[in-house]
């Protein structure tokens, strides 16, 4: 079911989320809402604070091809690297800006069966992985911003950054 998705400025957006004690039949339905809510509006990540769940419960999926990452009380083991890349937010729709995150960084999670798994993850992926730990803290991207980047002068901001 696609979930009305929470606009900038809420409080929710400003509360951190509390840790999931069971995962039940209702995470997993969040779990395939959130997927759907995200797959509607374009987006890349998506955590239940957006949809008014405060529960520490995000998921992830950069391209269409890659396999989509549900993560259950995701927790930052390890941080490395400087990465400065362009940002944007479901909940902060026509914002864009620069943002410097960990290139590299270590997650532990819980998936949907309750497994303890461990993402490594580089580049975009990791900065969508802190972008989404920062909403399940009760942070927006618009905290960290070094450049804000108009609607407008996006396609080429891109153009002039994407080398690969
Ligand atoms: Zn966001």
């Amino acid at each position: 079911m696609i979930i009305p998705v929470i606009i900038a400025p809420d409080k929710r957006l400003q509360r951190a989320s509390q840790a999931v004690v069971e995962i039940t039949e209702d995470t997993e339905q969040l779990l395939d809402d959130l997927y759907e809510t995200m797959i509607a509006h374009d987006g890349i990540g998506i955590s239940a604070c957006q949809v008014g769940v405060m529960q520490q419960v995000c998921v992830i999926q950069i391209d269409e091809e890659d396999e989509v990452i549900e993560m259950i009380n995701p927790r930052l083991l390890k941080g490395s690297g400087v990465n400065l890349d362009l940002e944007a937010c479901l909940s902060l729709p026509y914002v864009y800006g620069t943002v410097e995150r960990f290139d590299q960084v270590l997650v532990e999670y819980f998936d949907r069966q309750g497994n303890l798994m461990e993402l490594e993850a580089d580049d975009y992926l990791a900065r969508c992985v802190q972008h989404e730990l920062d909403h399940l803290a009760g942070h927006l991207f618009t905290e960290k911003i070094i450049e804000q980047i108009a609607l407008e002068n996006v396609d080429q901001w891109m153009e002039e950054h994407t080398h690969d």
